[in-house]
């Protein structure tokens, strides 16, 4: 796999010197895969024979999303990028004259952990970004603290620190940060946030966010877990499966995971007959494959916890009934599963997990002095344009 998309590299190098162009497509609201290909002209047994789990995939790619293409010199397609993740694209080549592939590849990035300690000039958002360039950044910051920290009560004079991760990818700052740990004052008071178990707690282990999830299909046994990409040994492929299914009998009614607003009613792609809800802290929950739609359901309309929304089918596959959840923050999907349990273990905080958040902390806190005390190394992002790469 690695060894033919650097074989593709130096080919599309030679490629660009004999007339071909890179350009950059944003995705069309409302286009799915199926729909790519034909306008394309290119033979639809591309999408049709990719299993069900990879239709799935397909059905991910979100609208406005950046991908690189390059075209021959008669202005015809040669190969695609079409980001889904952070971590996983589709590449679409032509094998000959003729064929064109299909693969799921990799994206290549690095990574890296820093440290930012700085002085509120004019607010958190506009300070972080004139530091490191990063808006990503910024919006994380903010979103972090917007549980526990008025914004509007912060002085001149503040300060702020924080340790986080993030990619950098052809020269950006790519994809979402992730922030370990974050101090800001608020009128000289200090208030801290520290990610622990994939949740934003305060300093008393108190989570910033209380959003508890229920089951869709009480009872219904799990079929097929959440995984991000991973490769698969055997298959030599890399695969990923971005939400959990549940297998039930069709009919079976589904239900909501939490309070919302319906966003998206309809068929999107491999996913088939799907209703979104868009929930309160950034969490949108997918429900796919159903059969039919709950009476009265429309887009706008407001949901309960536990309201059926729709009923478990199997369009959009294949394969028998079940009913495909996904769960996305900020529009990154995560591991509903986790999240359930997450939420359980914070009514329960024993003992253990205590000593083990506090051990945590301590060490997320001495980042924090360190940044505090003039040791920071945040990458300084600029702009660059029309750099695109194959
Ligand atoms: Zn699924």
């Amino acid at each position: 796999m690695v060894r033919k998309i650097i074989l593709s590299c130096v080919l599309t190098l030679n490629l660009v010197a004999s007339g071909h162009i890179m350009q950059e497509f944003e995705w069309p609201s409302g286009k799915t895969l199926l729909s790519f290909l034909e306008d394309a002209g290119i033979s639809l047994s591309l999408y049709y024979d990719l299993e069900a789990t990879d239709k799935e995939l397909a059905a991910e790619i979100v609208a406005g999303t950046k991908c690189e293409i390059l075209l021959d010199s008669e202005s015809k397609m040669d190969q695609i990028l079409i980001p889904i993740t952070e971590d996983l694209q589709i590449h679409i080549y032509k094998e000959d004259e003729e064929n064109y592939a299909l693969t799921f590849a990799p994206t290549i990035y690095n990574e890296g952990n820093f440290s930012l300690g700085i002085e509120i000039e004019n607010s958190p958002y506009l300070d972080i970004n004139k530091a490191t360039g990063n808006g990503s950044l910024s919006a994380a910051f903010s979103r972090a603290f917007s549980n526990n920290v008025d914004f509007r009560k912060l002085q001149k004079g503040d300060n702020l620190a924080l340790y986080y991760t993030q990619k950098e990818r052809l020269g950006k700052p790519y994809g979402d940060p992730i922030i370990h740990a974050g101090m800001i004052e608020e009128n000289g008071k200090s208030k801290y946030i520290y990610y622990f178990d994939s949740k934003y707690y305060d300093e008393k282990g108190k989570v910033s966010e209380t959003l508890l999830f229920t089951l869709p299909v009480p009872g219904a046994r799990v079929s097929s877990k959440f995984s991000p990409k991973r490769f698969h040994p055997v298959l030599k492929r890399y695969r990923a499966h971005l939400g959990t299914d549940y297998a039930a009998k069709k009919g079976t009614p589904i239900k909501a995971i939490g309070e919302g607003t319906v966003i998206f009613v309809g068929k999107k792609g491999g996913y088939g007959n799907t209703v979104e809800v868009q929930h309160k802290n950034g969490y949108k929950s997918l429900y796919a494959h159903v059969n039919n739609y709950a009476k009265g359901l429309k887009k706008g309309k407001k949901v309960r916890q536990g309201e059926v929304i729709a009923y478990v089918g199997n369009t959009g596959l294949s394969t028998g009934p079940h009913l495909h959840l996904g769960l996305y923050k900020n529009n990154k999907a995560i591991d509903f599963e986790k999240a359930v349990k997450v939420a359980k273990e914070v009514i329960e905080f024993g003992k253990e997990e205590k000593k083990r958040f506090q051990d945590y902390i301590k060490a997320q806190n001495e980042k924090l002095q360190a940044a505090m005390g003039g040791y920071h190394n945040p990458p300084k992002f600029v702009a660059i344009d029309n750099f695109i790469e194959f």
